[in-house]
Order: structure tokens, then C-alpha cells, then sequence
């Protein structure tokens, strides 16, 4: 399924099947979630992809064949390929561990083709292991939704009680990691999003209802997935002192203008940007110890356009993963 051109559906093509160049590795895909960052990306909202591009981050597949010098990645390995999809190596950032903010990273279904196909080139340094145990349906959405959550998780430092505003794929993962943890949920969905939540209560949240309305009590840190800026100063509005506002998507609509005072007594706003390596490899070996499990609605392959709809009018239970061939 290719991106043409921002704005327009993607097309089903036959294109060459990629090859493996030095350090690579070819991936037959399995599986391929959706996530909102492919719809960012179609929508034009992130402006430098390639062209034609095929989209798609969270990749679960087997490996069949390998290039020059990849050595502890072999034919029928199965591996997961996640947004961050090369990185220099020799950036002050990729020098300090924080290869996250890479000067020159490049990333998959954005600037690399990704995994909205039958196959998919990956560099093979950032090919994970998958944990057994999960079927490549439900491991797909672990890639983005699992390890962006993660972080943002981390981020929000060590917050008793947390709210998670949006609760679609990344959240419906995190609620499950922080429960585990001790952690009291809180989910703040649309108003009248009943469906939201209930699915959040259902996974463990004590209270769920309008992210514009008043709190039920104060939090430690918010989490927003949802990718609309006057939710910042909501979550300002509701987090203790000291309390920290992550902002976990890679777009968001401007920031509303707000009293300082909403800011005052320590509080912090922050966004998290892509991954690391080492958050992948730590997340991938948490899942399964919880264990996160993944709800996912699976459509073919070639639905992408329907799912990136449904992905966008809200109606996504879980995470969306598309499935290619006979599927898993
Ligand atoms: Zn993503
Ligand atoms: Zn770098």
C-alpha cells in the first residue's frame, strides 16, 4: 500500500520486492500496525516523507534473507521493526545513549519504507527479537503503541497516580504496564466516548470520564496521547505539584496560550520523541513478564485505507493491525 502524495489514499501497487543491502536484513511480513502517528504521515501533518512511501512502524515478520556483514540476525529469526530505523552512531546524541534525537535518524514508514507490504528492508542493528509467546497479530502493536507508551511511562517519572488522556492503542498497553507497577489510572477520554470508557475500566482504570471535565482527585503525572494541544493546560490544571505532563505523539495541534500559575509549583510539560534501542529491548522483555496483552482488530492488508479511517473517527478498540497474506 503506497503513499503517493500527502492527502491521498494509498494505492495498492506491485512494486520490486526490496533487497537486503550490507547491514540489512529482509523481513516477509506477518503483520503491521496501525498507528496514529501512519495517519500523521498521510495526512501531510509530518512534512519530509519519502515519496512514494509505504507506511506502516510496528512490523512483526520473519526474516528470509540477510545482507553483507549482518551476523546475529539469520533467515527464519523472528523480529519486530519499530519507528526508529537508523541512526548515525556519531551524533553527540547517538555518543550519550540518547540516539532517540539523532540528528540524522531516519524512520520507518516515514523516511524508510515500512511494512504496509509483503516485505520490508530493515537495518538489522534495529530488528528486535520478538518474545515468544505472542502471536504476530498481537505483538505488532508492542512496536510503537508497547514502546512509545513505555517511555512516555518512564518519563512520567514515579507518579502514583496517573491519568492517560486518549485511550486507544498506546494507552490500552501502558494502563496495563502501570497497574502492574502498583499505580493508580485514571482515563480521560472524549465526553461522551462511553466505549473508551468502559474499556478503560475494564483494564483496570478506577475512574474514567471527560479529559475537559473536572477530576475525581489530583494526579502525580498525565499522560496525552490524544494529539490536541488544549489538553496540555487540562492536564496542568489537574496534575499535583511537581507533577510532570507528557506528551507522547509526534504531532499535536498548537498549544492554547495559558495562565502561568498553571504551571507554577514545580510542574513540568514534556514531550517524548521516538525511542531507543534499549527502550525496546527493556519493554520487549517486560511484556510478557506482566503480561501486556493486546487487544487488536485485524483487517488484510489491503483495507489500510479503511483502518486509517476508523483510526480516525475514534473507533479503534485497542490497536489496529493489518495482516498480509493468509495472515497469522
Ligand atoms: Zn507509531
Ligand atoms: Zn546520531
Amino acid at each position: 500500500m503506497v503513499l503517493d502524495a500527502a492527502g491521498e489514499p494509498l494505492r495498492a501497487a506491485k512494486i520490486g520486492r526490496p533487497r537486503a543491502g550490507p547491514g540489512q536484513v529482509l523481513v516477509g511480513v506477518r503483520a503491521c500496525g496501525v498507528c496514529r502517528t501512519d495517519l500523521h504521515v498521510v495526512d501531510g501533518e509530518l512534512s519530509e516523507p519519502k515519496l512514494p512511501l509505504v507506511p506502516g512502524h510496528q512490523i512483526a515478520g520473519v526474516v528470509e534473507a540477510v545482507g553483507d556483514g549482518v551476523l546475529d540476525v539469520a533467515p527464519g529469526d523472528r523480529v519486530g521493526v519499530p519507528w526508529l530505523g537508523w541512526t548515525c552512531g556519531e551524533c553527540r546524541y547517538c555518543l550519550a545513549g540518547r540516539e532517540n534525537l539523532c540528528d540524522r535518524a531516519r524512520f520507518t514508514g516515514y523516511q524508510l519504507d515500512g511494512g504496509f507490504a509483503e516485505h520490508a528492508v530493515a537495518d538489522a542493528r534495529f530488528a528486535f527479537p520478538l518474545p515468544a509467546g505472542y502471536p504476530d497479530l498481537q505483538v505488532a502493536p508492542l512496536l510503537c503503541a508497547g514502546l512509545i507508551g513505555y517511555r512516555s511511562l518512564r518519563l512520567a517519572g514515579d507518579a502514583e497516580r496517573l491519568g492517560l488522556y486518549g485511550f486507544g492503542a498506546a494507552a490500552h498497553i501502558v494502563i496495563q504496564v502501570a497497574r502492574w507497577q502498583g499505580r493508580r489510572v485514571f482515563a480521560f477520554t472524549k465526553a461522551d466516548d462511553e466505549a473508551a470508557q468502559r474499556f478503560a475500566r475494564e483494564l483496570g482504570a478506577e475512574w474514567a470520564g471527560d479529559a475537559l471535565g473536572p477530576a475525581p482527585e489530583e494526579l502525580d503525572a498525565a499522560i496525552l496521547f490524544a494529539p490536541v494541544g488544549e489538553l496540555v493546560p487540562a492536564a496542568l490544571g489537574v496534575v499535583a505539584k511537581g507533577g510532570t505532563v507528557v506528551c507522547a505523539g509526534i504531532h499535536m495541534s498548537d498549544l492554547p496560550s495559558f495562565p502561568y500559575a498553571l504551571l507554577w509549583g514545580e510542574r513540568c510539560v514534556r514531550s517524548v520523541a521516538n525511542l531507543t534501542r534499549r527502550d525496546g529491548e527493556e519493554f520487549l522483555a517486560l511484556a510478557p513478564r506482566v503480561p501486556v496483552r493486546t487487544e487488536v482488530e485485524a483487517y488484510p492488508l489491503e483495507q489500510a485505507n479503511e483502518v486509517l479511517e476508523r483510526l480516525r473517527a475514534g473507533r479503534v478498540r485497542g490497536a489496529a493491525v493489518l495482516v498480509v497474506g493468509d495472515g497469522p
